[in-house]
This record gives structure tokens, sequence and C-alpha cells, in this order.
């Protein structure tokens, strides 16, 4: 596990990460951080991140997970798009203070973001959510914190797919609903806006709610196994392309 900066953020998360024993190892340019990081017990690379061979020297290619917690999402962004190809098999995290390109992050092989005022936005749904999940079936809570980037088949096509773009879904489950109380069958996704919505099957049909009001065209499921995206207009699915379809 490698922790790339030494914020609050990162403190917290490398504290609770070397309670279960995990090994963390820190990079960070700034000698104060770097000296608390090594007295709390982690490995400490003093060092850019941003240069491919102190990333090295951490043990990138090794790490299960790389966080980036960095005030400035754009830094992050440049030290995700180095070490990102270093590592395929890690998930690259990013912990970021201020909002995000997603479109950036993404395409610098970014695959969770996670920014302060998101953390305490989702908080409260969260719990809502947890509460709701003892008293009723079983339901897929969506990640808040995983880009989501539909790939369309080669073939595909819908004149809309423009509109089609990475989002951060906006909340663990329908965000209308959880915010009047309701519950819904299936989530589904905006591929324009990240907003999170329920299926037609559900009461408040909130998907297409969400279409009718803002026109935004397409959709993915947040259900696992449910690789398609529909579009709103042509009512019809689009195939994912097929390498994709294993790892929605
Ligand atoms: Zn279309
Ligand atoms: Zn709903
Ligand atoms: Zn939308």
């Amino acid at each position: 596990m490698l922790v790339s900066g030494w914020g609050d953020g990162a403190r917290y998360l490398a504290a609770d990460l070397a309670a279960g024993g995990v090994d963390v190892v820190v990079i960070t340019l700034n000698p104060e951080g770097a000296a608390e990081a090594e007295a709390a017990g982690h490995d400490v690379l003093l060092g850019d991140s941003t240069k491919r061979h102190v990333l090295l020297e951490a043990g990138v290619t090794d790490a299960r997970m790389i966080v980036i917690a960095d005030d400035q999402a754009e830094a992050a962004g440049r030290i995700a798009a180095v070490a990102a190809p270093l590592a395929p098999r890690a998930t690259v995290v990013v912990r970021t203070r201020e909002d995000a390109d997603i479109a950036v992050l993404h395409a610098a092989g970014v695959h969770k973001l996670v920014t302060g005022e998101r953390a305490s936005r989702h908080h409260l749904s969260a719990t809502v959510l947890s509460e709701l999940r003892e008293t009723t079936t079983p339901r897929t809570v969506v990640d808040v914190t995983r880009l989501v980037a539909f790939v369309p088949a080669a073939d595909a096509a819908c004149p809309h797919l423009p509109e089609n773009r990475p989002v951060l879904p906006s909340a663990p489950g329908c965000e209308e609903c959880l915010r009047t109380g309701d519950t819904w069958v299936h989530l589904r996704i905006c591929l324009s806006c990240g907003k999170v919505g329920c299926c037609d099957s559900s009461p408040n049909r909130h998907a297409s709610a969400h279409f009718a009001e803002v026109r935004h065209p397409l959709i993915c499921s947040a259900e696992p196994e449910q690789a398609w995206a529909w579009c709103f207009h042509d009512e019809d699915q689009i195939r994912p392309a097929e390498a994709t379809r294993a790892v929605r």
C-alpha cells in the first residue's frame, strides 16, 4: 500500500491500515511530514511522487492500492498519470480537498475519488441506507468513490454517445428516494452527471424523471451483472465493449 502525501486524510487512513496489518509506504516531499509518518511506524521515502524512480523505489509495482492525498486535484492527477501505468493491478485512489475534473483523473488511471466535501455530504445518506438494508431485502450499494466510465461497443450506433463521460456516482442509493425515505428496485447512474436514480420498475422512476428534467440521455446500470447503457432518446440499449464487460 503506497500513500503519496501526508495530510489529515492520509494520516488517518495510514493509521487504520497499519492497525489492520497492512504495510504502508509513505512518499512525501515535506520533511516534517516524513518525520511524523516515520514516528507513526510507516516506511517513508522523502521524495517527489511525480518521479518514476521515486515511485519504483517505494515499491509501486507491487502495491495493491495507491492513495494519492493532495489538496490540489491537478497535482494528484499528475502523480496518478505516472504511478498508474507502473502498477496495473493497483486500485488508484485520489483524496483531495477541492472538486476535481473527473474526466482528467479517469484518463490518468484513477479508480476512486474521495473529496472532503463529498465525504461529509454522503455520510448521512450512507447511514440511512445501512438502516434500510437491515430492514429490507439486500440491495446494491453504489460506491460513491468509484469512477464510472461506460465504454460502448465499437459498432454502437447511438448518436448521443458524445454525452457519455466518466462520472462519479452522486449517492450510494437513489438520491431522491434517500431524501424522501422511499425505496427502489434497481439503480441507474446518469452518464452525463453521475446522478444515481431508481429504475422504471421502482415506484418513483427517478432515473427517467432525471432525463425528463435535464435531458441527460444516457444511463448505465449500477447493478452488478448489468453492463449495458440505455439511451432515453432512442429507447434502446447500448452494448458495452467486449473487454469491459467482465470488469464493470
Ligand atoms: Zn441515443
Ligand atoms: Zn428513486
Ligand atoms: Zn444527469
